[in-house]
């Protein structure tokens, strides 16, 4: 190791340093869905073990290796996760061990040099726009569009796709985020596509055998169940495969680019107000982050990786600070009040409300994969009456992008949040 690296290395381990009173605070804060991991894992004062069902020890972290494993797990790739995981078990590490796992650490995310004129030169920032329906048929299948035929507030009828609000947002916060310096990699390249950038009807057509064949020859499928997966139809196919297969492609790529923070773009509805043929008078603004694992989650070698890395990194502080900002500012400039634990089902029965309002810590797929701080945000309900009329008002072009002035005010609170996010980072 020569003298710089070796500096460098101790540089990152007192500025990131992690320790067992943080990780414990996490689990705490984010990840004990109400306490259902008390008998899972243990903390000691050196120590934290995580136990198998049968009670016994499977993996152990003493307080000396956090920062290092804290370091290993932001900026490795998963497949290294998965190896550590193997050979680590419960042992403890020597400091040579602990050393020797830093030549594993290669792509590290250093912090660009301050940019007067471009303060976000240098930055990498991944957007995710959810979802990919964008005409009734995909929409229908994927269930994740409004129509409401002969509405009470105009004549037409209105027809909105959550995909297409989605990717439009994106776009407008790319191009706003480029302008100030930042790389931006998107998720999808088009707005009827899927991460694997063609529709998903294309995909059936094209990839869908391949797919299903190659994970049967990794033994990842068994044949009773390829044999299932292979005849369903579009629909239902979507639901048992393709959903967490795409969102899956969309955690790997942005993993990939290693970005310094990640921002998922939803819209909300009103649950409530299923099946949606009426407007709602309810609107609430939210974000989420990861968290509230359960028991059964933690008996996948996926998930307990997932884990690991939420508890020893500060990942889960930085997408707090990050979902706060956008948070609050979608409350504020959108004039939407901000979700409580109360206010719909998922919130209470499925996410844990951390000390910020309207941030939630939720086990979705992207919350827990993606490995940079994160925001996933539900800027407003789509069926809210106000809403309604709002985005589907008449686009206008502001910088390029022909879109509904509701996406462009809802685009400027995610790039404010940003911008501010990573100025608290200097
Ligand atoms: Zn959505």
């Amino acid at each position: 190791m020569n003298k710089l690296f070796f500096i460098f290395v101790i540089f990152i381990q007192l500025s990131l340093a992690q320790n067992i009173k943080q990780c414990k605070e996490r689990f705490d804060n984010y990840l004990n869905f109400k306490g259902s991991l008390n008998e899972i894992v243990i903390f000691e004062n050196d120590a934290i073990h995580i136990k198998n069902s049968n009670g016994e020890k499977v993996f152990s972290v003493f307080s000396h290796e956090i920062p290092m494993l804290a370091e290993f797990f932001e900026n490795n790739s998963y497949t290294q996760h998965e190896n550590l995981l193997k050979l680590k078990g419960t042992k403890k590490y020597s400091k040579r061990q602990r050393d020797s796992l830093y030549i594993y650490i290669d792509d590290v995310k250093t912090l660009p040099k301050r940019n007067k004129t471009k303060p976000l030169q240098g930055y990498k920032i991944a957007i995710d726009p959810g979802h990919f329906g964008n005409d009734l048929y995909d929409a229908k299948i994927e269930q994740k569009y409004l129509y409401f035929p002969k509405s009470n507030l105009k004549n037409d009828s209105i027809k909105l796709f959550e995909s297409e609000l989605n990717y439009q947002t994106a776009n407008i916060l790319k191009k706003k985020l480029e302008d100030q310096g930042a790389t931006v990699f998107l998720t999808r390249e088009k707005a009827n596509y899927t991460s694997f950038n063609t529709t998903y009807q294309t995909w059936l057509k094209t990839n869908k055998k391949n797919t299903l064949d190659s994970l049967l020859a990794q033994n990842k499928l068994t044949n009773s169940k390829y044999n299932y997966l292979i005849n369903l139809n579009e629909y239902k196919f979507f639901w048992e495969f393709f959903r967490d297969y795409e969102l899956q492609n969309r955690a790997n790529k942005i993993n990939h680019f290693n970005p310094h923070a990640t921002i998922i773009i939803h819209y909300n509805v009103d649950e409530k107000n299923a099946p949606w043929q009426k407007p709602t008078t309810k609107n609430y603004t939210m974000c989420f982050i990861g968290g509230s694992f359960t028991e059964s989650n933690l008996d996948k070698t996926e998930s307990k990786i997932h884990f690991l890395r939420l508890l020893l990194t500060n990942q889960l502080n930085e997408s707090e600070k990050l979902s706060d900002f956008t948070v609050q500012n979608f409350s504020k400039y959108l004039s939407i009040p901000m979700a409580k634990y109360i206010d719909a089902d998922y919130l209470h029965n499925n996410a844990l409300a951390t000390k910020k309002p309207g941030v939630f810590s939720r086990n979705l797929l992207l919350c827990r994969i993606v490995n940079s701080p994160l925001v996933y945000g539900e800027a407003l309900y789509q069926d809210n009456e106000l809403e309604l009329e709002k985005l589907t008002q008449n686009p206008i072009n502001l910088s390029g992008i022909n879109a509904n002035k509701r996406l462009y005010e809802v685009a400027d609170c995610y790039f404010n949040a940003v911008l501010h996010y990573l100025k608290t980072k200097r």
